[in-house]
């Protein structure tokens, strides 16, 4: 078996040598060198969402993308309050268990995963049930890959006079959003997504105001967002509990690259040219997506089990882990399908070679 492989997944995904070359030294958690890079981190975060610091703060949370979207949920609702939940696949019927494991008050408007969220339902929903105080839904559904209609959405939202809690884990940082001029009231992602960290916290932006008036609200000690943003604004840069300093540097280094790379623009341009990429090649080799383009996000495609009868997907899956590559299972109850991420450190002359190993599984069983 290979040392090192390429994982074609949303995450974590492949990362490049220096961001994880960085990682080698150690770092104090309280020490000012290290809480100036948080600080840096968390003006550069705003200004790659387009939102100013006078109206927006980032807070960064210690865990998995989820605890960023628990933290967010278990905050930022008051007692009082009922969130709409707008889902096309597992990642938005993940923020319905969050909400019913804290005992929120919510109603799900639920979409088939080859459909978009419907904004003319939406607005539908909220014109007849006022209790409704937050709205929630995914930018990009991983779960297919497919795109949900952000800006419309919010748009609808906010017309409304309701909160809109965006879940952008797959899209932020390779997808450009405007969340001030959108009106976003809070963002989520993580570090290992397409900024291209490592795995270990996810972050919030948060529109401050709004933010302000959730002291108290958290049910949850350690996922406080507001908290949370409190000590890390007064003690400029310093996490309340030990933070992932490790990851943190790395996420530091990510962001230079991303940089360097010609920001967002030039990323998306990246990975979409990877994901075309990989869609012809694969429908050359005979197999079909899943979603048709239209809907499809640049991100993660989701492709049919192919008709052959030598394929399985843990045989076709363990073929290519020896050839160096790692793909995805599929997560639909009801298609016989996997899937193939195109973010992190992939190129275009990588989805070549992983497609002819594809052809040559498919061709030859490998053999
Ligand atoms: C990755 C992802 C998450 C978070 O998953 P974790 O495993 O907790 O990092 C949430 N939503 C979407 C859309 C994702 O792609």
């Amino acid at each position: 078996m290979r040392e090192h492989y390429l994982l074609l997944t949303p995450g974590p995904l492949s990362t490049t040598p220096s961001v994880k070359a960085v990682m080698l030294k150690d770092w104090c958690t309280w020490d000012d060198t290290y809480k100036h890079i948080v600080q840096l981190i968390r003006s550069k975060l705003l200004h790659l969402g387009r939102a100013s610091e006078t109206h927006y703060t980032s807070v960064l949370m210690q865990g998995s993308g989820t605890f960023g979207i628990e933290a967010t949920i278990g905050t930022v609702i008051p007692q009082a309050g009922k969130l709409l939940i707008l889902a096309n696949g597992v990642y938005g019927k993940r923020i319905e268990e969050i909400s019913r494991v804290l005992g929120i008050s919510y109603r799900t408007l639920e979409f088939a995963p080859n459909q978009m969220v419907d904004v003319e339902q939406v607005n539908a929903v909220m014109e007849q049930d006022t209790a409704i105080t937050h709205v929630a839904f995914v930018h990009c559904e991983t779960t297919t890959g497919i795109l949900n209609p952000l800006e419309k959405l919010v748009h609808t939202i906010k017309r409304h006079g309701k909160i809109a809690i965006v879940d952008a884990m797959s899209s932020f940082g390779g997808l450009a959003i405007e969340v001030e001029k959108w009106g976003i009231d809070y963002l989520i992602s993580s570090s290992n997504k397409c900024i291209q960290g490592v795995p270990g916290f996810s972050f919030i932006l948060s529109k401050k105001d709004e933010l302000a008036k959730c002291k108290d609200n958290a049910r949850s000690l350690s996922l406080d967002l507001y908290d949370q943003w409190q000590v890390m604004d007064q003690e400029e840069g310093k996490w309340r509990f030990t933070s992932p300093t490790h990851v943190v540097r790395a996420f530091y280094q990510a962001l230079l690259e991303l940089e360097a790379e010609g920001g967002v623009e030039r990323r998306y341009v990246r990975y979409l040219e990877n994901q075309q990429t990989l869609v012809r090649l694969m429908e050359s080799a005979g197999f079909k997506t899943y979603l048709p383009e239209a809907l499809q996000s640049p991100i993660i495609t989701t492709f049919m089990y192919p008709d052959l009868e030598h394929f399985t997907f843990e045989s076709m899956y363990l073929f290519l882990k020896e050839q160096g590559y790692v793909i995805y299972p599929g997560k639909l109850s009801d298609a016989q399908v996997f899937r193939i991420g195109s973010i992190g450190d992939v190129h275009v002359e990588d989805m070549v070679s992983l497609c002819a190993a594809i052809l040559s599984y498919v061709t030859n069983n490998g053999e």
